[in-house]
């Protein structure tokens, strides 16, 4: 049975895709995980439908979450046009709907090939984007993206855009390994692009 939607810390998560065009060195996708503290299995055989995700969805209590949040062991965006989907039926079908949340890698307009951003407008109210770094050679080595440096530049552009669109956009970076003064950076950084800067504590898997 292969998990969708699954509770952490009091909120909702959906899994769509196993699917990421970088390879974070503390990813928990590697090294053959499939899962993590979060949840048992998270590793989709198959990505589900949006309609089986929505039946997923709706099953639950969703108004009783304090957040929805969509996470996924991959990158979400890569299933951006579903997620809006399922927010809008969400929206339709279930009173009291909690925010919504995505966390992402702030890569969607990269990989979706269109800007994306206004989209989200109305339906995200929460982006949570992983900035890992101060400088384009710190974002590469750590994430390892696919597209190399104009990904951290794709990433740069969809947090400046996506603040006009999303209440709540947080930049987070994670403490290992970081300075003081790279944590200052990067909260320089996230702060001169308009979004709120939060530092995660490292989990071990
Ligand atoms: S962006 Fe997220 S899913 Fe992709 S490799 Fe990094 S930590 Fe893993």
């Amino acid at each position: 049975m292969e998990t969708i939607t699954y509770e952490y810390g009091g909120g909702l998560y959906v899994n769509l895709t196993n699917r990421c065009d970088c390879a974070c060195v503390f990813c928990l996708r590697h090294n053959g995980h499939r899962g993590s503290i979060y949840a048992g299995d998270l590793w989709l055989d198959h990505e589900p439908t949006r309609e089986e995700a929505l039946a997923d969805l709706l099953a639950r209590d969703l108004a009783g979450y304090p957040e929805i949040v969509f996470c996924g062991f991959g990158e979400p965006t890569f299933r951006i046009d579903d997620i809006l989907w399922l927010v809008d039926r969400m929206k339709e079908r279930a009173p009291g709907l909690p925010p919504i949340r995505i966390n992402t890698n702030g890569h969607a307009n990269l990989i979706q090939g269109r800007d994306v951003c206004p989209d989200l407008q109305g339906r995200i109210d929460v982006l949570s984007i992983s900035l890992n770094g101060a400088t384009a050679e710190e974002y590469v080595a750590v994430t390892r993206p696919r597209d190399g440096v104009r990904a951290w530049e794709a990433m740069l552009d969809f947090t400046r855009e996506a603040v006009e669109y999303v209440p709540e956009v947080v930049m987070t970076i994670v403490d290992k390994d970081k300075s003081p003064e790279e944590i200052a950076a990067c909260r320089a950084l996230c702060e001169g692009l308009g979004a709120r800067f939060r530092v995660r504590s490292y989990i071990e898997d």
